[in-house]
């Protein structure tokens, strides 16, 4: 069927078909529910969510599989996975988030696919399929309601809106310049969610730290974090990690979607399921070299509040928004 043909991996029965897999960890048994074209990673991730093993913690035993568990893009269906036989993961859930700072996926080097690809990628079957399982498994908490009316706003954390490589005494100094002003400016059209590709604890955490959660001045619909993700892959690049809106419209139709939403990300291969929602921003690193110069986030709420009373901004093309805030200012010096 469409979407299902790739040079690597061979046509298996498996592929398309929903397998329950057992998992043993710590003296109990929890069942997670795959497909064929789900990675080794994104098994983890479900095996996090039913344990709260964080996926670089996860060791996974199997019968006759030996070493392949250990690859995070090897596909289930290049496996002999049966759903009478278990599998036994060992790791340890992280109570001390604190040890965990610097691990994070986002330093993996970015990388831009043709335009054909990226097309191909968002319209395979198979992506939809793994999205829609996504949108029907994922609960996004709400943390104040939607707005009628409202864009929607979609932001990354790290190297978005925090430099978290950097060392410091205290997140703040590793906190992008004019968060909290860009974030006020824009609440006025957008609502806000946040999407990291760590676990909730750190979103949160990070969120309480940098003070977005009760600031008086703006409100954050909601938190998303690495299990909202889905693994696709590409022919030229294998397989990599991206965030689908999709979920997020999925869940709330009545008031966001592909016309009204914008992401921005330092990674653009987080937008592949959605490349015209995508805005890729310029990565916010040695913060204190550049605490004092960096003007992206002022630079960016004049595009944001330029392109609001558009009716699609899907049309727009975000790799250009410096140029639209050059023609708009031009155009407001001339009127
Ligand atoms: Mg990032």
């Amino acid at each position: 069927m469409a979407g299902a043909s790739s040079s690597s991996v061979a046509a298996s029965p498996l592929t398309e078909e929903e397998l329950t897999l057992t998992v043993k960890w710590s003296g109990k048994e929890y069942t997670v529910r795959v497909c064929g074209d789900d990675s080794v990673g994104e098994l983890k991730r479900r095996i996090c969510e039913a344990t709260n093993v964080l996926p670089k913690r996860q060791k996974l035993l199997y019968p006759k599989i030996g070493s392949k568990l250990a690859d995070d893009s090897v596909l289930l269906s290049q496996l002999p996975l049966k759903s009478s036989l278990k599998m036994t993961m060992i790791g340890t859930v992280e109570d001390d988030i604190i040890v965990d700072q610097v691990d994070s996926p986002d330093i993996l080097d970015d990388f831009e696919l043709g335009q054909d690809e990226a097309v191909d990628i968002k319209d395979k079957v198979v992506n939809k399929q793994k999205l829609r399982r996504r949108a029907d498994q994922y609960k996004i908490e709400l943390r104040n309601p939607c707005r009628k009316g409202k864009k929607l706003l979609v932001l990354d954390i790290d190297y978005t809106l925090f430099d978290h490589q950097s060392p410091a005494e205290h997140p703040l100094q590793l906190m992008r310049p004019y968060l909290h002003e860009f974030l006020t400016a824009v609440y006025a059209e957008y609502d806000i969610i946040i999407w990291s590709a760590t676990s909730m604890k750190w979103v949160e955490l990070k969120m309480v730290q940098l003070g977005v959660l009760d600031n008086p001045n703006y409100k954050i619909t909601a938190l998303l974090d690495h299990l909202a993700m889905i693994t696709v892959q590409s022919d030229s690049r294998g397989i990599f990690d991206c965030k689908p809106l999709g979920l997020i419209w999925a869940h709330f139709p009545e008031f966001y979607n592909s016309k009204n939403t914008i992401m921005f990300d330092d990674l653009r291969r987080n937008f592949m399921m959605n490349p015209q929602n995508g805005l890729k921003i310029k990565p916010f690193r040695k913060a204190h070299a550049n605490r004092d110069t960096d003007q992206e986030l002022v630079k960016l709420t004049q595009y944001l509040l330029a392109i609001a009373d558009l009716d699609d901004i899907s049309v727009l093309d975000h790799r250009n928004w410096e140029l639209y805030d050059e023609a708009n200012s031009k155009r407001r010096r001339h009127a």
